[in-house]
């Protein structure tokens, strides 16, 4: 059973709040094997966030099925199931990494449990600043606290947006390998970014999306063979 399955799934976000009505998605067909590390990739504004929220159920599809884990991505149980790393996180400055851990865990009907947030936080590299507040940290550091909370639960997929963007070259390596290491763990992983060059050091399967649009889809090793990376221009990773 895949992963994630999207068959024809299009969203035209309509007139609204001074924006234009725009077709952010034409028709996607995608399936990303269970324990793979899949990278959509595509310039700005493709659609690639539109497609993140599709999948998660926050945006309703205007056609298309969308299939995560063998269910519904609305079934609770089914969303239980998923961590998720969103483009930009907001997280309390004045809290501490654990008081924080502690909360999400409770929103996500999970027992707080220190020691497992402590083992957590050990995973991510943030056991020493445990008890610090939030804002002293640096970018790279609330990234991985912000995956931290996505891995509460133990999800089977781990959905995130721009994981490694505006964050320091230490910050992008320290984020990576934790990446790498859940997928080693069996996780499934799916990625968006618009640097073809990140997005290559940690998935093995690439689509790549323009203008609402996958453009191709495949193995990173027989795409670049197509030559498909020169198919659209992507900023220097
Ligand atoms: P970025 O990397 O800049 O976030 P993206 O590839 O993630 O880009 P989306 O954020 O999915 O792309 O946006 C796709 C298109 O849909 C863009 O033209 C964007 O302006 C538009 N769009 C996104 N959200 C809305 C919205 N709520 N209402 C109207 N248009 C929207």
């Amino acid at each position: 059973m895949p992963a994630i399955e999207v068959s024809g799934l299009r969203k035209t976000y309509r007139r609204a709040f001074g924006r234009a009505g725009n077709d952010a998605l034409r028709g996607v067909d995608l399936t990303v094997p269970e324990g793979s590390a899949f990278g959509l990739i595509g310039p700005n504004g493709a659609g690639k966030t539109t497609f993140i929220k599709a999948i998660l159920g926050i945006v309703q599809p205007t056609a298309g099925t969308v299939r995560v884990l063998g269910g519904s991505p609305e079934d609770p149980r089914i969303r239980a199931r998923i961590g998720y790393l969103p483009e930009r996180l907001h997280l309390p400055g004045a809290w501490t990494a654990t008081a924080f851990l502690n909360t999400v865990a409770r929103l996500k009907g999970l027992r707080p449990e220190e020691a497992a947030h402590l083992r957590l936080l050990e995973r991510v590299g943030l056991a020493s600043a445990a008890g610090r507040r939030i804002g002293g940290y640096s970018k790279g550091m609330r990234q991985r606290l912000g995956l931290a909370a996505a891995l509460l639960g133990s999800p089977s997929l781990l959905v995130l947006d721009e994981p490694t963007d505006g964050i320091d070259p230490m910050g992008r390596v320290e984020v990576r390998s934790i990446l790498q290491e859940e997928v080693r763990r069996g996780t499934t992983l799916f990625l968006n970014s618009h640097l073809l060059a990140e997005t290559e050091r940690v998935c093995d399967r690439v689509a790549i999306l323009a203008d609402g649009r996958v453009l191709r889809e495949g193995r990173l090793e027989e795409l670049s063979r197509g030559g498909a990376r020169w198919a659209v221009r992507f900023a220097p990773g």
